[in-house]
């Protein structure tokens, strides 16, 4: 999917602000949409314009962000991050991954409990703000981890890289409203949001691509 600068939509939500309580309340993810979002994309757009990197592929930019200012980094970091974090939630979701990913979790780490674990580690302990991935490196293998502020795996700063197919917004943003300090109790309650059909249709396309 390769999308110019100039050429990127906000996403829509396809579901309402209220549809994952009482795992994300409704007032959270109204100012988390409407706020939060809108402001990394108008930034990141406000960043680019009149210069040669709105004409650039979104992605391709990402993956060489440490050649680009540090506006572009954070606005664009935020504007992926959270078009893929509303995508991978549903009010439907929950239980466990399927079909080929839920083999390759299984094969990888063990079981789906222990990738859990890992997943869960890696929200609990990113320090400050940041992300906990599923990504898919370039062997096709999966991994685990985390990143500051608005870094995401796609990024050549990133310790992992690869590309993500499942992430959580651990920033206090995401949570504060509803669960205060208490970030372990919002990570449990994620699990019961995830759209794992989406995750899964991410992690297909890139197995064959
Ligand atoms: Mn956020």
């Amino acid at each position: 999917m390769s999308t110019k600068i100039n050429k990127l939509e906000f996403p829509s939500l396809g579901y309402g602000f209220e549809a994952l309580k009482p795992h994300i309340d409704k007032l959270t993810m109204q100012i988390h949409y409407t706020k939060h979002h809108q402001a990394y994309f108008g930034n990141l757009l406000a960043a680019v314009k009149d210069t040669d990197t709105e004409n650039l592929d979104f992605e391709v930019v990402l993956k060489n962000i440490s050649k680009y200012p540090v506006s572009i980094r954070n606005n664009g970091g935020g504007h992926f991050n959270h078009s893929l974090f509303w995508s991978i939630l549903s009010p439907n979701g929950g239980g466990e991954a399927k079909g080929e990913l839920k083999k390759a979790i299984v094969d990888q780490f063990g079981s789906f409990a222990k990738f859990k674990e890992l997943f869960d580690n890696a929200a609990k302990t990113r320090f400050g703000s940041g992300w906990a991935w599923l990504g898919v490196n370039s062997d096709k293998k999966l991994f685990v981890s985390s990143t500051p502020n608005q870094d995401n795996p796609l990024m050549d700063v990133a310790e992992q890289k690869g590309t993500p197919i499942l992430g959580l917004d651990v920033w206090e943003h995401a949570y504060y409203l509803n669960y205060q300090n208490r970030r372990p109790d919002y990570i449990s309650a994620f699990w019961n949001v995830i759209n794992w059909d989406e995750v899964e249709k991410k992690y297909s396309r890139l197995l064959v691509g």
